[in-house]
């Protein structure tokens, strides 16, 4: 393979990028942000790795979850928050039905660049660029607002410094104490009509109030009150990528600085593309997305090109097929990681198989339509004998009405009330930890 730099994914063919008309400004974007400071570290990146290796092997478990895409203008402290907080509960459901640790990834703190099905949009009659996220342009219908601007990249970065530090504060500041995660879910459970989630809630205070006991409370173990939380986003906007890639000074690697754990979208994963070229040199932890369009062939040749020395947790494949479309695709792909003897982490992104349109007319997600996908995915792991390490949602603290169904069933007409997202529908609240729930008891099974 030819020599790699942070630069060489220019040499190739690229899509999903802007084309920028004003190259002096981009110039200077890309010289300011390569003097700043990374955001984050290669001794964390090497931990994530080293607890998806565990995943690989059915030692833990990946929760990876948070917007489609971020957004300047909803940027607060309580959506961190509250998104922060719901992770955390799923974990704790998680952790007791996998009985395994559970790797808490956010897609945060960088998740503003977005893949797009058509260049453009049509409006009463009106053709305009698609919004690609706010990293790169603006979602208001307007000719200037769909102007891709370099500037962008530096707002991003710096609020994805300043959700990192929050991130950072939240997993140690007390508020990442398992106790306090589980009144919270217990605050979710007792409202609910469902007794199969206020059975599972009860069984984990019982556990608590066993640890507590037996001497092992909040108030004397460190683990119990901090957490380890990772970032994540679709590496797809190759400028501010490279200007945040760093040499770590530790092992002389280079480093994506942009977040801990970068992932492949499904409409850029080309083997001979820009986006393959930049992340097979960086050596962060990287995701694939498998969607239905993915060969085996083409899989051997991205598994060999993004990990050539089949190094445990550095490839997580992310499977998408579609409720319906598991049985006729994973099988498949399982037996092309099988031939190559590859060590991959096998998650389930049961979102954007999904994605329908309401009769209301709104890009909508039925709740059990991802279930089903997930189920699907944990039938044919263990159909096949192999081990289902995760799971990937787009979901907000926040209660939104993006997508239908749950136990607080939000139906089409209701698409309309608190429809907040900025590109794809996420999970609320209340979906989240029913998912969390009902994904624990697959796990248990
Ligand atoms: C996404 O994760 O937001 C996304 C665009 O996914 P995919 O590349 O799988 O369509
Ligand atoms: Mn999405």
């Amino acid at each position: 393979m030819t020599e790699w730099s942070k630069s060489t994914w220019r040499n190739l063919p690229r899509v999903q990028m802007p084309e920028y008309t004003d190259s002096a400004a981009l110039a200077a974007v890309e010289a300011k942000l390569s003097s700043y400071p990374p955001l984050v570290f290669a001794g964390e990146a090497r931990k994530l790795k080293a607890e998806l290796a565990k995943a690989g092997r059915g030692e833990a478990f990946l929760l990876q979850g948070g917007d489609c895409a971020e957004s300047f203008q909803q940027f607060s402290a309580d959506l961190i928050r509250d998104t922060f907080k719901v992770m955390l509960q799923m974990a704790m459901v998680l952790t007791y039905g996998a009985k395994v640790p559970v790797i808490k990834v956010g897609r945060m703190a960088g998740q503003f660049a977005k893949p797009r099905s058509a260049p453009t949009e049509v409006k009463d009659g009106l053709e305009l660029p698609s919004y690609r996220g706010d990293i790169i342009n603006e979602l208001d219908f307007t000719p200037e607002a769909r102007i891709p601007n370099p500037n962008k990249m530096l707002e991003a970065y710096t609020q994805a410094a300043a959700t990192l530090n929050l991130l950072r504060a939240f997993s140690t500041g007390g508020y990442a104490d398992v106790n306090k995660v589980h009144s919270w879910t217990l605050g979710f459970t007792e409202g609910e009509k469902s007794e199969k989630y206020r059975a599972m809630a009860t069984r984990i205070s019982d556990a608590l109030d066993f640890m507590k006991a037996a001497g092992v409370d909040s108030n004397s173990a460190h683990t119990l009150q901090s957490v380890d939380f990772y970032t994540s986003h679709e590496s797809l906007l190759l400028e501010y990528e490279e200007a945040l890639t760093r040499v770590d000074s530790t092992s002389g690697k280079w480093l994506a600085g942009s977040g801990h754990m970068l992932w492949i979208g499904d409409r850029t994963r080309q083997p001979d593309g820009a986006h393959v070229e930049y992340l097979r040199g960086v050596q962060n932890p990287i995701g694939l997305k498998c969607g239905p369009t993915t060969t085996a062939d083409d899989l051997k040749v991205l598994m060999n090109k993004l990990n050539p020395t089949n190094e445990a947790g550095r490839l997580t494949l992310i499977a998408r097929f579609g409720a319906g479309k598991v049985g006729e695709n994973l099988p498949r792909l399982i037996r092309a990681v099988q031939e190559e003897g590859a060590n991959v982490v096998w998650s389930c992104d049961p979102m954007h198989g999904n994605t329908i349109k309401s009769s209301t007319g709104y890009k909508t997600r039925a709740f059990d339509s991802v279930l089903r996908e997930v189920r699907e995915f944990f039938a044919i792991h263990k159909a096949e004998g192999t081990i289902p390490g995760g799971v990937h949602f787009e979901m907000t603290g926040a209660d939104v009405t993006e997508c239908t169904g749950g136990v607080r069933a939000v139906t089409d007409e209701d698409l309309s009330d608190r429809y907040h997202t900025a590109c794809d529908p996420r999970l609320n609240a209340s979906q989240s930890l029913e998912l969390a729930f009902l994904v624990a008891e697959e796990l248990s099974k």
